[in-house]
């Protein structure tokens, strides 16, 4: 039999890789540059969508293709995220399965775009009327809200998401949404005080400033905004942000005392201190200029005395007594910059909480579609505590992956009983392990050396790691008897490696212990507290002098640990779709594609791996029942009279079977090769 269809013919390249002939991983780069270069930028592992970043706006997102796409099946158009939105949607309506979006790729590999294409898709196909359409531009509008305080420009990516980002939409029974509740993961805060060479403080702060200088001019946390600049702060905003928290639903008030709070952190990262020495010898610190002091507590209403008193002083709690202490300079600006973090990344929190108010769901939510999009995989020249945590996030996603598409895949074909050859692929597991093990975990120890009395230091951090993980495969440092993967150049000695599932990356351990400490001193947060602002008062609950409460915070690597474990439980119990995002050159330009660097992440994303699996599988599956309960009617032995509990199982089965094949050869039409095998096995109906 001929296909008859014209779509393949016309199609670049092969469209799903699961059809490539021969495969190796040269065919596979192959067709992906031979796709990439017609600008045709995704590509099917079966239901999985590879997507190539374009770097340049393609015509192929319109509200034509959007309608070309609706109620369509996956395989029929040529391969595009619509099709993998479509799809998950209507399982979500028609079939009531709980749905997530999973896109991973390293950074700027297009995730977020990714992610506002399959929610503005869903926008565009489900519901309508005024309440939903109403929903709808809230839940799409908190995207550039939260954009605006929590991206920035880094070297790989201009609008590079500095936070984890989880969505939950919600719908109703027929499908229409209701709203939804976002979950975010671990700002990287340090950014406002401190940007790597070559990249930028979160975009609001030059959104706040736009209205006067260039932007490019600033590194906001340095410099000395005038009073006309403040002045023109909200020219710029209103052109940018204001727009969204407005539909978002946030009062006029409210966007004010949020611009407060921007403008304050600006003034605070301007104060700067001097030493005034004391008769007992020691240097206590003074702010040098008062100015933009004054300016700050004018902004937040905070008693002017109460702050400077708190730069220079803080009270240790010893036991029962209270003793006070003198700072230093150091000391005085790390407290400054402690509470420039925690004052922004507090104002982060809050946002989240207060869109979720709006979105809030009010009707009976039905189902629910995730969509996950976190910080992709860095490697920079320094890595910190934050790009440990960002890596560990996508190890944690690189499992689910390995989990469900893999390992699972590969056992269910043993369980039915199908005749299967294991495909090697990597696991991870191990590198997950490294880094969360309750015992001996890095995190753990982290914890361990962040609670032990006595002095703390990185250096003494890094020892335990030497001695603990020094044997484990993918660990390495100074003292590590294993040299697998030790490279040319010897390690410097504040430095740990991991070998990470998408590549090595050295951390220098400096800062490690502050930032999972993440303290800030209580004379400031009780000045924060005091403060006579509407924010003030929610961002530093610890504050409140009633509330001795003296047991300590977790720390931020506990905490992003706990959050991370329970969103891969919400998300295992949802059906996984997938979106592999991979970047084509290092540029951030259009037309290159780098094939050195496509083929590690093809590598690392297990992409190969994933072919083979699918290939040596099935690709469609229904378990017997409701295969038959759904489609009973297209055959004569089984419609219109339902023989129920009269048929035998292999009645049954033969029946799937053959209505399958009528339906089967309808949705694939012209792909003649994926239905030439029907096979039958112990609960499924599975179709080559
Ligand atoms: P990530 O979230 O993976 O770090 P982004 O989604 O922010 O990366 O993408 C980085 C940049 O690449 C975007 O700002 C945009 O300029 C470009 N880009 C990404 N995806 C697309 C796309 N589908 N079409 C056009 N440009 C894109
Ligand atoms: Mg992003």
């Amino acid at each position: 039999m001929e296909a008859k269809t014209s779509l393949l013919d016309n199609m670049i390249g092969v469209g799903d890789m699961v059809l490539l002939e021969p495969l190796t991983e040269e065919s596979f780069i192959n067709n992906l540059k031979n796709r990439f270069d017609h600008s045709e930028i995704y590509t099917y592992i079966g239901s999985v969508v590879i997507s190539l970043n374009p770097y340049r706006p393609l015509p192929i997102y319109t509200a034509d293709k959007v309608e070309e796409y609706r109620n369509r099946n996956f395989y029929e158009l040529s391969p595009h995220i619509y099709a993998l939105a479509d799809e998950a949607y209507r399982s979500l309506r028609d079939q009531d399965k709980d749905q997530c979006i999973l896109i991973t790729g390293e950074s700027g590999a297009g995730k977020t775009e990714a992610s506002k294409l399959v929610m503005s898709y869903v926008a565009a196909v489900c519901g309508k009327g005024q309440e939903v359409n109403k929903v709808k531009e809230q839940l799409l509008q908190s995207n550039p809200v939260l954009e605006a305080f929590g991206n920035a420009k880094t070297v790989r990516n201009d609008n590079s998401s500095r936070f984890g980002k989880y969505m939950d939409i919600e719908f109703d029974f027929k499908g229409d949404p209701l709203g939804g509740v976002i979950s975010n993961y671990l700002l990287e805060k340090s950014r406002v005080v401190k940007q790597p060479r070559g990249e930028r403080n979160f975009h609001i702060f030059y959104q706040l400033l736009s209205g006067s200088v260039h932007p490019s001019q600033y590194t906001p946390i340095n410099i000395n905004p005038s009073k006309h600049v403040i002045g023109g702060l909200h020219h710029g905003f209103r052109l940018v942000s204001q727009n969204a928290m407005q539909i978002v639903g946030f009062m006029e008030d409210e966007v004010q005392s949020v611009l407060e709070l921007v403008a304050a952190i600006l003034k605070l990262g301007n104060i700067e201190f001097k030493p005034e020495s004391r008769v007992n010898g020691f240097d206590e610190s003074r702010v040098k200029d008062k100015n933009d002091l004054k300016e700050m507590c004018e902004l937040l209403g905070i008693e002017q005395s109460a702050l400077e008193r708190a730069f220079s002083f803080r009270t240790v709690e010893a036991r029962l007594d209270k003793v006070s202490t003198t700072l230093n300079v150091a000391q005085a600006y790390y407290a400054r910059d402690a509470l420039a973090k925690n004052l922004y990344s507090r104002l982060f929190s809050w946002l989240v909480t207060r869109i979720n108010e709006s979105i809030k769901v009010r009707g009976l939510r039905k189902k629910v579609m995730g969509v996950l999009d976190i910080y992709g995989f860095e490697i920079f020249e320094d890595n910190s505590f934050e790009q440990f945590i960002i890596n560990y996030c996508n190890e944690k996603l690189q499992q689910i992956f390995i989990e469900l598409t893999l390992r699972e895949e590969q056992e269910e074909y043993v369980r039915e009983g199908i005749e299967w050859t294991n495909i090697e692929y990597f696991n991870n597991a191990i590198i997950c392990d490294l880094i969360e093990n309750n015992q001996n975990g890095i995190l753990a120890m982290l914890d361990e050396e962040c609670l032990r009395p006595g002095t703390v230091t990185d250096e003494t951090f890094l020892d335990k790691l030497n001695t603990i993980c020094a044997d484990h495969q993918h660990f390495e440092s100074r003292l590590s008897k294993n040299s697998k993967f030790l490279t040319d150049h010897t390690l410097p000695h504040n430095c740990f490696r991991i070998q990470h599932y998408a590549g090595k990356v050295l951390y220098r351990v400096e800062g490690f212990v502050d930032k999972n400490n993440d303290l800030l001193y209580r004379d400031l947060s009780q000045v924060m507290f005091k403060a006579n602002h509407s924010l003030m008062k929610l961002l530093f609950p610890e504050g409140n002098p009633n509330k001795v409460n003296l047991k300590r915070p977790p720390t931020a690597g506990f905490q992003f640990r706990a959050s991370v474990g329970t969103l891969m439980k919400n998300l295992l119990t949802k059906n996984p779709n997938y979106i592999r995002c991979i970047k084509p050159n290092d540029k951030k330009a259009a037309h290159i594609f780098t094939e050195s660097l496509v083929c590690h992440q093809v590598r690392y994303l297990g992409l190969m791996e994933n072919v083979r699996v699918r290939r040596a599988g099935y690709a469609f599956r229904q378990a017997y029942e409701p295969c038959l309960e759904r489609y009973k009617m297209l055959c004569k032995q089984t419609w219109p009279h339902w023989k129920g509990p009269l048929f035998t199982l292999e009645n049954k089965r033969a029946q799937c079977l053959e209505d399958l094949a009528t339906l089967i050869q309808k949705i694939y039409r012209g792909w003649k090769r994926r239905t030439e095998f029907l096979l039958m096995k112990r609960s499924q109906v599975v179709v080559a």
